[in-house]
């Protein structure tokens, strides 16, 4: 079995010994419910290629199933069975109504055209059709690593060519463009959510006493591994937002450092344009690929793909706490002895729940076929003004225009969804926090975000009465 698949079942086993829920309702949660697994042609100019994809649902003890697709040449079926796995617990943990699912893609989509990707993108969609594999109340995939909203809209297009008048059709699919049918805020609701998670437990004095920290992100140092939708969303909003220092970033052209801390927008903004950092001013190039993993900082943030800290690195790792933002970043020598040593790691199936959460709300307005805001927001804010002239006539004073412009204003769907995202992490936090707070002998926060899970999902499995 995978090093991958290996640790998620480890974890799983860690946190069922602290629950009491029945030995077989156990093992019906921990392994996948449906793999399936095709090979397909795909016709490139004269020749075809035949390519190898997948589509795991893990668990159907909630519907649809929901997660990501991934696009990538280390595409393997226990990767993405382990994927498909962390996504039901990720979605009962942070109360997202969803069953866990997964798919993979064996390409490189670096290596393909546009036409090329859509092309298997389309070939896929189909092949899940006729397997009843997608579908608004069946399964419901999303973009991951190698995918984002462009692949999500020809899914969409290609599943409404097959389904002609079914009614939530859009809710096929969630991380689409905005124009079609998307939600505001899925983008950066990732690496959003990460920023939130890691603000929360920042917060917390006697764990910041612990590693020797002061409470809050204000001037914390952060180095982040991985710039692609993840990674980059987090560190601009930890940059802006948290005031955190981002002082070493890795991508594949390299470690780059600045004690000082980055200019992460103007960084972000020189990556999109020139295609790499090399070059980008703000900063200084170490000598290896992966120097910075190493450096000194307050958080290190991994953000791209499974195993990137392991048995080889692990002792070089000198952050005190590790946020998760990626799935499966620590393999579990690792994850036993960063913990070990007193690091703090904040777990992926809590961390980076929050593009799961936005995809739920996604998927909320697509089947409900109405914008958020949309309704209350002119009511909202007439309702304010109200009171501001009634405040105003009863004090005789005067608000100032600002303020007044700023209380009025009623919430746009960005507002909404961030608010949501925002609530949604920050009580799933708590509630992981807890567990992890009054069980003697639970150690970890993986531990107790997977306790927090099982009792969730054995409950509703409880409640559909498969296992009286
Ligand atoms: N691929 C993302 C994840 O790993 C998002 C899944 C989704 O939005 O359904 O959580």
């Amino acid at each position: 079995m995978s090093e991958f698949l290996k640790s998620v079942y480890r974890s799983f086993d860690k946190a069922a010994q602290f629950t009491n829920i029945h030995k077989g309702l156990l093992e019906q949660i921990r392994v996948s419910n449906a793999v399936y697994r095709i090979n397909f042609p795909v016709r490139f100019g004269n020749s075809y290629r035949v390519i190898e994809a997948y589509r795991v649902q893990h668990s159907h003890h909630r519907l649809p199933t929901k997660g990501g697709i991934r696009y990538s040449p280390t595409v393997n079926q226990e990767e993405v069975e382990a994927l498909a796995a962390l996504m039901t617990y990720k979605c009962a943990i942070v109360d997202v109504p969803f069953g866990g699912a997964k798919g993979g893609v064996k390409i490189n989509p670096r290596e393909l055209s546009d036409k090329q990707l859509e092309r298997v993108t389309r070939r896929y969609t189909m092949e899940l059709l006729r397997r009843n594999f997608i579908g608004p109340a069946i399964d419901v995939p999303a973009p991951d690593y190698g995918t984002g909203p462009k692949v999500m809209a020809w899914i969409l297009d290609t599943y409404m060519t097959f389904k002609i008048g079914e009614l939530n059709a859009a809710a096929c699919v969630t991380g689409k463009p905005v124009a079609q049918q998307g939600i505001r805020g899925r983008k950066e609701a990732t690496g959003r959510g990460v920023y939130y998670g890691l603000r929360e437990y920042m917060q917390l004095k006697s764990e910041m006493k612990r590693l020797g920290l002061t409470p809050g992100t204000k001037g914390k140092t952060v180095v982040v591994q991985g710039l692609g939708n993840v990674g980059s969303h987090f560190a601009r909003i930890a940059h802006e937002e948290g005031e955190m220092k981002i002082i070493g970033v890795v991508e594949m052209e390299g470690s780059f450092y600045n004690p000082d801390g980055i200019d992460i927008p103007a960084l972000l903004r020189y990556r999109k344009e020139k295609g790499t950092i090399e070059g980008f001013e703000g900063v200084q190039k170490l000598p290896k690929q992966d120097d910075a993993l190493y450096l000194e900082c307050d958080v290190l943030v991994p953000a791209a793909l499974e195993g990137v800290i392991h048995s080889g690195n692990m002792k070089k790792i000198k952050a005190k706490i590790i946020a998760e933002a990626a799935n499966g970043p620590l393999t579990m020598e690792a994850d036993d002895f960063l913990t070990k040593k007193g690091v703090a790691i904040l777990p992926d199936v809590y961390l980076n729940a929050g593009g799961v959460t936005v995809s739920y709300f996604e998927w909320l307005k697509n089947i409900s076929h109405v914008r958020f805001g949309r309704l209350e927001k002119r009511f909202q804010e007439q309702h304010s003004g109200q009171m501001i002239d009634l405040i105003e006539e009863i004090t005789g004073k005067r608000v100032t225009k600002r303020d007044k412009q700023f209380i009025i204003k009623g919430a746009d769907e960005i507002d909404i969804v961030r608010s949501g995202l925002e609530e949604t992490m920050v009580t799933a936090f708590y509630q992981v926090y807890e567990v992890f707070k009054r069980r003697k002998h639970v150690n970890d926060l993986r531990t107790a975000a997977f306790i927090t899970a099982l009792q969730k999902i054995a409950n509703d499995y409880l409640a559909l009465r498969i296992f009286p």
